[in-house]
C-alpha cells in the first residue's frame, strides 16, 4: 500500500481551511472527510492558546498543532470539547504530549457521557470498522478498473483501514476540568465565557462565546447541514437555540461548516422547530413512521431542501431528515 500518498501536513490525511475571523481568532474549517472531522476554533490570548474540539482521531490534531506554529509561538493552556461525539474529541491526547500544561475543558454532563458513552464507543469503533473495510475491499474490486467509481472507493479503504490503526491506539484523554453551567476566562486581552444552555444536540452542548468580538462556537448544536439527532433532543434544542440567540455575536464557528452569520441560526432553528412540530402533527394521526417521514419531508422540501444542501453530496438533506423524524417520533410517540 502507498502509505504516505494520501498524507498531508503533520502527517495526518485530513484537511483543514484556516480562516482569520477577528483578532487572534481563527477558524480551521474540516474538509469533507470518509472519517468527518469537525471544525477546530483557535483563540489567542496573552497567556496562551484555546483550541475547541479536536476531531476523529489523533493525526488530524497533529494537523492542527503544526498549522498553529505558523499561526502563533504561544502554547496551547486550554482544549475544550463542545460534546461527547468522537469526532469532536478522539484528538484529544495530542495536546497535552505536545504542550504539558494544556488542560482539557468541558462541562460534567459532557465528561460524564464521555466516561459512560464515548469510551464504549470507541471499543464499538474498533469491533465494527473492519467490516466496514471488508465491505469498502468487495465493493472496490467489483467496481469497474480504473473508474472513478473504484477510485473513489479504494481513497476510502485507505482511510478506513488508517482510522481503525489510530482508534485502536487511541489512549483517550479525558477531560481534566470540569464545571457546572458556566466557566468565565478573563484574561488581559480577552474575555472567553464557556456556557451550558440546555439541552440540543446532546445532553452537554458547550458553546464558547467572546462578547467583545461578538464570535460564537456552536459544536454541532448549529451545523452547516442537517443536523445529527441521534444523541439529541429535538424538542429542547429551539429553547437553547433562543437562549443562544439573546447574546450579542455576528460570527458564529460551527462544528460543520463555514462561518456563518445570524441569519444561519434562525433558518437552523426554523428548521428544528418546524420539523418537530410536523412530526407530532403527523403523530397525533395515528400515522405509522415511514407514512410520517414521507409526509414530513413533503411538508419540509420546499422551505427546506435548498438551504440545507449546502454540502449535499457529502451530507444530503433527505437522508439527515429521515434520522431527524425518527428519532423525534421515538421522542413524541
Ligand atoms: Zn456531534
Amino acid at each position: 500500500m502507498d502509505c504516505c500518498g494520501h498524507e498531508g501536513i503533520g502527517g495526518g490525511d485530513a484537511k483543514f481551511d484556516v480562516k482569520k475571523v477577528g483578532d487572534g481568532v481563527w477558524v480551521a474549517v474540516a474538509a469533507p472527510a470518509y472519517k468527518v472531522n469537525c471544525n477546530t476554533a483557535i483563540i489567542e490570548s496573552d497567556d496562551g492558546v484555546m483550541v475547541v474540539d479536536t476531531h476523529s482521531k489523533p493525526s488530524a490534531a497533529r494537523v492542527i498543532v503544526e498549522q498553529l506554529r505558523g499561526l502563533t509561538t504561544r502554547p496551547v493552556r486550554y482544549v475544550v470539547n463542545t460534546h461527547f461525539h468522537w469526532d469532536h474529541w478522539h484528538g484529544n491526547e495530542v495536546y497535552p504530549a505536545a504542550y504539558p500544561n494544556a488542560e482539557i475543558v468541558t462541562n460534567q454532563i459532557t465528561r460524564e457521557a464521555m466516561v459512560k458513552k464515548g469510551l464504549k464507543r470507541i471499543q464499538d469503533h474498533v469491533r465494527t470498522v473492519p467490516a466496514e473495510i471488508a465491505k469498502l475491499r468487495a465493493e472496490a474490486a467489483a467496481a469497474p478498473s480504473s473508474s472513478s467509481q473504484r477510485e473513489k472507493l479504494q481513497s476510502d479503504l485507505r482511510l478506513a483501514e488508517a482510522y481503525l490503526a489510530e482508534v485502536k491506539a487511541l489512549k483517550p484523554a479525558l477531560p481534566t476540568i470540569a464545571f457546572e453551567q458556566t466557566m468565565k476566562l478573563y484574561r488581559r486581552d480577552r474575555e472567553i465565557h464557556l456556557l451550558h444552555l440546555g439541552r440540543a444536540h446532546t445532553e452537554g452542548d458547550v458553546f464558547v462565546y467572546l462578547p467583545k468580538e461578538k464570535v460564537v462556537i456552536t459544536g454541532d448544536a448549529v451545523i452547516g447541514w442537517t443536523p445529527y439527532m441521534g444523541d439529541g433532543y429535538p424538542e429542547d434544542w429551539t429553547g437553547t437555540l433562543d437562549r443562544l440567540a439573546q447574546l450579542d455575536f455576528t460570527h458564529i464557528i460551527m462544528g460543520h461548516g463555514d462561518v456563518v452569520g445570524r441569519d444561519w441560526l434562525t433558518t437552523f432553528r426554523a428548521y428544528v422547530d418546524d420539523m418537530v412540530a410536523a412530526v407530532r402533527k403527523e403523530v397525533a394521526t395515528g400515522a405509522a413512521l415511514d407514512e410520517v417521514k414521507q409526509r414530513v419531508t413533503a411538508a419540509l422540501a420546499p422551505t427546506y431542501e435548498k438551504p440545507f444542501s449546502a454540502y449535499g453530496e457529502y451530507r444530503p438533506w433527505r437522508t439527515g431528515l429521515a434520522g431527524n423524524v425518527e428519532r423525534t417520533f421515538a421522542m413524541v410517540s
